[in-house]
């Protein structure tokens, strides 16, 4: 390996990161992870930490997981790519289409469309809906409703409908013809109440507002993730998805979950559609699928869905989607392997039960650090929002959002930062002692930033 100045010096010449500012490379250069091992990520100063961001919310099962690194090099030399357009299929890609339908068949769902990842993902469920009411006789219907705070990838159609500026702002303009709700977000919103029910029916109420003056023939799909991940991990009341599915039926408007991060156990129940007993139109999964060791996704499709398009025989419903990496041999046989250590380890059940003792251990912390504003989760999704004042709940500051993450780091623990939220999203495998150490270096953290 390059001596440590000349991978820093290069890496802040010539690559651009995702979600960062080029010109702060030097400044403030990211750290090199070199190798991982268990749920353990290691620096090239041979620092070892405990990954509390489990890769990207991907790495559900940790980095040791023999069966998919095997199942990755078997399939590289049987088939290492060959494509899934029309023509041509493979059989691991057959097997795991098999897989998914009994896996998600309790969420109503039985076709799987393949991709490369979440915003693939996303942009796929959005065509696909629109394509839907083609198909259906209803081709005026082209708008979207989404939630502010909502993330749903970096394609323009994801873009468009994403809720945060950050993320928008630069590459406006996006979509035309999309319509934000606001966050279920009890810590702040536009309600004046703190109670998760009266939000839940407060945005209920705006949206059906929204569908009338919009006009419900208008509108092809609402899209939510049942938990809000990227955008500072958001728990919706129980009612909350119900209540929007009973609306999106009421007046024939699809439902996209974006399950990119929920899917396969990471808020404790194997989708988070399951979670609130909702059934989709469409789900978009990518991430865990592969447990982060390929890049692939799968969107899963509704039965309604497809039978309105299987039982179309003109040009309508031919599918003129895909990317050159949907059904890839290697990524399929990757997921195949992941699906059944994710089932054999039962990782959605540990993400439960170490999720309850994680967020029971950040609510201790806010008890003694003024700092923590709110304490917010699901499974192994939560967040502590950072605040200079309770009172105001005015955001903490850049610096001490960066002295926090950095003294965790120290402390032994690896977690990310979005805005003034740390975000904790661990592999699905850690134990109870994990969580332990993710409080314990949180608390060192908190200290520092106070
Ligand atoms: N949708 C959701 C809910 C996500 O959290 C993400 C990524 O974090 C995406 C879509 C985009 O996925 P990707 O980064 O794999 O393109």
């Amino acid at each position: 390996m390059r001596e440590t100045n000349f991978l820093t010096e290069n890496n802040a010449r010539h690559i651009w990161h995702p979600m960062a500012h080029p010109a702060e490379m030097l400044a403030n250069p990211p750290r090199i992870v070199k190798s991982a091992s268990g749920v353990d990520i290691t620096d090239i100063h041979g620092k070892t930490v405990l990954d509390g961001v489990g890769g990207l919310w991907n790495v559900n099962l940790g980095y040791s997981c023999e069966p998919i690194k095997k199942a990755i090099r078997d399939q590289l030399d049987e088939l290492p790519y060959y494509s899934a357009f029309r023509g041509t299929t493979n059989p691991p890609l057959i097997e795991l289409s098999y897989e998914l339908a009994a896996w998600f068949k309790e969420d109503g769902l039985s076709r799987a469309f393949f991709t490369s990842g979440g915003s693939d993902s996303v942009e796929t469920c959005l065509r696909l809906a629109r394509q839907y009411h083609k198909v259906n006789g209803q081709p005026e219907r082209t708008k979207f409703v989404a939630l502010k705070k909502g993330y749903h990838g970096t394609h323009f159609g994801g873009a468009s409908v994403n809720g945060n500026a950050n993320f928008r702002r630069n590459y406006e303009p996006l979509m035309p013809g999309v319509f934000h709700l606001a966050a279920p977000y009890p810590y702040r919103n536009p309600f004046g109440t703190e109670d998760p029910a009266e939000i839940a029916a407060a945005i209920a109420r705006q949206f059906e507002d929204e569908i009338a003056f919009q006009g419900a023939d208008t509108i092809a799909a609402f899209i939510m993730e049942p938990v809000l991940g990227a955008g500072g991990i958001m728990v919706p009341h129980e009612t909350f998805m119900p209540l929007m599915r009973a609306i999106c039926d009421k007046h024939g408007i699809l439902l996209i979950a974006d399950e990119v991060i929920t899917a396969f156990g990471r808020t404790g129940a194997w989708s988070g559609s399951r979670l609130w007993g909702v059934k989709p139109d469409l789900m978009s999964t990518a991430k865990a699928i592969t447990n982060g060791y390929y890049p692939f996704g799968a969107v899963m499709i509704a039965d309604k869905i497809a039978d309105a398009f299987e039982s179309n025989k003109n040009a309508t419903g031919s599918i003129g989607h895909g990317y050159t990496y949907s059904g890839h041999p290697v990524g399929a046989a990757a997921a195949l392997a992941t699906l059944k250590e994710m089932k054999r380890l039962d990782v959605a059940a540990n993400a439960g039960a170490r999720g309850e003792e994680l967020l029971a251990g950040l609510q201790a912390l806010r008890k003694r650090h003024e700092l923590i504003g709110d304490v917010r989760g699901k499974g192994l999704m939560c967040a502590l929002e950072l605040v200079t004042d309770r009172v105001t709940k005015a955001a903490a500051p850049k610096d001490a959002v960066q002295r926090l993450q950095d003294a965790a780091y120290e402390a032994g623990v690896m977690v990310r930062t979005s805005g003034s939220n740390i975000i904790i999203s661990p592999p699905l495998v850690i134990t109870a002692t994990d969580v332990n150490r993710i409080v314990a270096a949180l608390d060192a953290g908190l200290t520092a930033a106070a």
